[in-house]
């Protein structure tokens, strides 16, 4: 690893910028960076101070990564077998991460959620690779950019905050800083974990949203290959706001050596899914490219069977992987955003269908949720009038420990065979 002359100080935004882009890429990748950059992006925050921006993300430049390329080659690797049939992936975490969310309480929560639901799985017969959603999964795309009280949107902790007051949402660049240092803590417990040997947190890779480009750009390293690596999180997603063909988003990761998902909702096209597979993976690696169909529990069946064809008759390896959250999410009759338990499990049965007509292999589930006994989701036992008690999140509704423990139970019995 290249070193940086000098470190600066990171406690506070006073850098050195000559330091700071001491990151050790190389020119020509630069140059292809700030190309792919140059593109339209979507959904990015209006940062009003310049300034504090570019030391916000001098300070990222210059920080110790949060993952290593070795451990990001290994998750790849770990895909290639889910794409190749031979292993299921899990991934699950809270819709946004939150910096008050960073506990041991929370964290450790989800970790083991995802270690029992991990192991209910594997019953099925098949090794179960954990992604979670944590250590970068503080940026959330909006379908507009004001709330309902006319206050510029909530885009999550790394951008601006909750509480409905302008002052608030207005766009801290400071807060990419704090959220790599939660980041970073929340790395540092997933390793220790790791360390003690405890069973939850073996081998459990991190994943986000690569939402925030200023965040991400900062964050990239060459390994002695000259490979470009995201060490922001192991594996990042595109998602289905920032999926565009001639945008940032799919240019920036189309550069990366990392393990890349595309959100894939009811209006993709197979010219699409085929594009996103020769550009993001043009040297066709088993386990280089996740397709996360999210196409809601009633479009499933018709939206995504000729979009496996397309891409299976184009000779691409692809992990496919059910998001069975993103298209079933409605509006409860006391005002909750929330979502019903069943349409996500006939959203994974319609998935779990499509593959097994087509001969593809079912390769793993995307999910929101956590540890905790929220009520967030309906289902038989949790209805509208009860969303009230312990409605949390600090964006879409997740699966509480109950309801994702019994979906890990169905999706078992659909994966055994
Ligand atoms: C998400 O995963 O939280 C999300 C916003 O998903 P999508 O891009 O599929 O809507
Ligand atoms: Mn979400």
């Amino acid at each position: 690893w290249p070193q940086p002359a000098a470190l600066p100080s990171l406690a506070g935004l006073r850098v050195d910028l000559e330091a700071a882009v001491a990151d050790g890429i190389p020119p020509d990748r630069r140059r292809e960076l700030d190309e792919a950059l140059a593109r339209p992006a979507a959904q990015q925050p209006d940062w009003p101070d310049r300034a504090a921006l570019r030391a916000a993300t001098g300070v990222l430049r210059a920080a110790p990564a949060l993952t290593s390329p070795a451990e990001t080659r290994r998750l790849r690797r770990e895909l290639a077998e889910v794409a190749r049939g031979r292993a299921f992936l899990l991934q699950g975490g809270d819709c946004a991460e939150t910096f008050a969310g960073g506990t041991e309480q929370h964290l450790g929560g989800t970790v083991n959620l995802l270690a029992r639901m991990a192991g209910v799985l594997s019953g099925a017969g098949l090794p179960v690779v954990k992604l979670a959603r944590m250590a970068g999964q503080y940026a959330k795309p909006r379908s507009k950019p004001t709330d309902v009280l006319g206050l510029p949107a909530y885009r999550g902790d790394i951008v601006n905050g909750v509480d409905p007051t302008p002052a608030a949402r207005r766009p801290d660049p400071h807060r990419l800083v704090r959220a790599h240092g939660h980041a970073s803590s929340t790395m540092n417990f997933l390793r220790m974990l790791q360390e003690r040997e405890d069973p939850a947190g073996k081998r459990l890779f991190t994943s986000h949203e690569a939402l925030l480009l200023d965040y991400e750009r900062a964050q990239l390293r060459v390994d002695p290959d000259e490979d470009l690596y995201a060490t922001s999180g192991h594996f990042l997603w595109i998602g289905e706001r920032t999926r565009q063909p001639d945008g940032a988003h799919l240019a920036f990761a189309a550069l990366l050596a990392n393990p890349i998902g595309v959100k894939i909702g009811p209006r993709t096209t197979p010219e699409e899914v085929v594009e996103y597979a020769s550009r993001l993976n043009p040297g066709r690696v088993p386990g280089k490219l996740a397709l996360i169909s999210r196409m809601g529990c009633e479009a499933v069946r018709d939206a995504l069977p000729p979009l496996v064809e397309r891409v299976e008759a184009a000779g691409h390896p692809v992990v496919w992987v059910c998001d069975p959250m993103h298209g079933n999410t409605h509006e409860s009759a006391s005002g909750y955003k929330t979502r019903d338990v069943q349409d996500v499990v006939r959203e994974v049965r319609g998935f779990f269908d499509v593959h097994r007509g087509l001969g593809t292999h079912p390769g793993g589930v995307h999910l929101e949720l956590t540890g905790s006994e929220v009520t967030e989701c309906v289902d038989g036992a949790t209805g509208d009038a009860d969303l009230a008690g312990r409605y949390e999140t600090a964006c879409d509704p997740r699966l509480n420990r109950r309801q994702s423990l019994d979906l890990a139970t169905a999706v078992a019995a659909m994966l055994h065979r």
